[in-house]
């Protein structure tokens, strides 16, 4: 049901398949030994078989209205069901309901076609297939209701437009730009889920420029805000090239690391407080560009929360910046079998381009031809995070590490 019916009849190859029912979580537990129940704001069933697993989500019903309320002595019960904070964000989404009201609460009208086993039949509540045939993307209900119920459907509204080839529809499009700053009071361990979403799905630069146009990207990026008002400025070319290279790569089946993206959409960020840090306590330049790192990552997490297994790597290409510039032979063969080398030319390559920088770019030049002298056995150059699949085997002494 859902997205995988819109991607069908769109011709799109669903990415998975959802399942809705009147079971509750706790009956669909106790039919399938393989279930888990995972969710707080929103409780589903995973029904794990291997390395798949099938979403099972039950029906959904409306929310008590506030006037309905009982006082709050009678509410303690209620906490676990449905939950509003003071700005109408749903905190909770656990009232269960019928098919026709589950259809209701979804966000868009193309998301709430219903397939069932029963009788092979479409089941379309909302007008989802009107929709789909004159290419629009409608949300369900009160718009401005909706996403000040969950902000993230505006990030969600531009993600299907630019998926499915729809346009959001008009009175869908109106409050977006208005209600962009409620996306500050989203959790950023789920902003972190949507920014995968929205940039690693081959649509990276189509869904940042309809981002930006509505005012949302900025909220996901705060520390860009001022220098993305023009679009000639350096930041904004950066962005926009990053997202390029990420759709390239991704349809020529390359893998993208989200630490990489991270580390180029707010290199220049950066940099700017670093040069700040220096000017104000005469720092040396590495110093000056490890303390702004911490600090750029963590303003950014307020936002979106970026993982250590990506802040890590993220800083490596940041710094390795600085050490690609020293081409004296002894360390530059050393930089060769850095794990995160590939990544940091390859992020030197992208800001030579971005710049225009002729300086940046000989530098560059310099790497190509130098890996090409000296290739690096393949395990050394791999840049995916390392799975390890079996015992761990004798590796090489590690070196002492060195403060270059
Ligand atoms: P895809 O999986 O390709 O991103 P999808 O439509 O399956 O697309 P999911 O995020 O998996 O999207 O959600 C499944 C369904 O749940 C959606 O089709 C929609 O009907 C409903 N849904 C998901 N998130 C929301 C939300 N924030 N508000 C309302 N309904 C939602
Ligand atoms: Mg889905």
């Amino acid at each position: 049901m859902g997205g995988c019916v819109r991607d069908l009849l769109l011709g799109v190859t669903p990415k998975d398949f959802d399942v809705a029912t009147n079971a509750s979580p706790e009956q669909i537990k106790a039919l399938f030994r393989n279930c888990r129940l995972i969710g707080r704001r929103f409780r589903l069933a995973h029904i794990v078989y291997g390395r798949d697993i099938i979403e099972v989500a039950t029906f959904r019903g409306h929310h008590p209205d506030e006037e309905d309320e009982q006082p709050a002595s009678q509410e303690k019960g209620k906490e676990n069901v449905s939950k509003q904070s003071d700005h109408g964000l749903l905190l909770r989404d656990n009232v269960y309901g019928t098919i026709e009201e589950d259809a209701e609460r979804r966000d868009f009208t193309v998301n709430a076609l219903y397939y069932s086993i029963a009788d092979f039949a479409i089941y379309d509540f909302a007008n989802g297939i009107a929709d789909l045939e004159q290419g629009l993307l409608r949300l369900i209900g009160d718009p401005e209701q909706r996403y000040r119920e969950d902000p993230v459907r505006m990030l969600r509204a531009v993600r299907f437009a630019t998926k499915l080839g729809l346009r959001i529809e008009e009175h869908t499009a109106a409050p977006i730009h208005p209600l962009a700053s409620l996306l500050d009071h989203i959790p950023p361990a789920r902003l972190f889920e949507e920014f995968l979403k929205l940039f690693l799905n081959e649509r990276a630069e189509a869904n940042f420029e309809q981002l930006h146009h509505y005012g949302l990207f900025t909220r996901m990026f705060p520390l860009l805000r001022s220098a993305l008002k023009q679009s000639t400025s350096v930041e904004y070319k950066m962005v926009q090239q990053v997202f390029a290279d990420t759709d390239a790569r991704l349809r020529s089946e390359k893998g993208v690391n989200p630490a990489y993206l991270f580390a180029a959409l707010l290199w220049y960020p950066m940099q700017a407080h670093a040069e700040e840090i220096m000017a104000e306590g005469g720092l040396a330049e590495f110093d000056a560009f490890a303390i702004s790192a911490a600090d750029v990552v963590g303003r950014q997490s307020r936002s979106i929360s970026i993982p250590k297994r990506f802040s890590l790597p993220m800083r490596d290409i940041w710094m390795l910046q600085l050490r690609l510039r020293q081409t004296h032979p002894r360390r530059a063969i050393r930089l060769l079998s850095h794990p995160k080398f590939r990544a940091a030319y390859d992020f030197l390559l992208l800001r030579a381009k971005v710049e225009g920088n002729s300086e940046l770019q000989e530098l560059g030049d310099f790497w190509t031809q130098y890996q090409k002298k000296n290739p690096v056995p393949e395990a050394s150059t791999h840049t995916g995070p390392r799975k390890r699949t079996g015992p761990r085997r004798g590796r090489r002494p590690r070196r002492k590490k060195t403060d270059d």
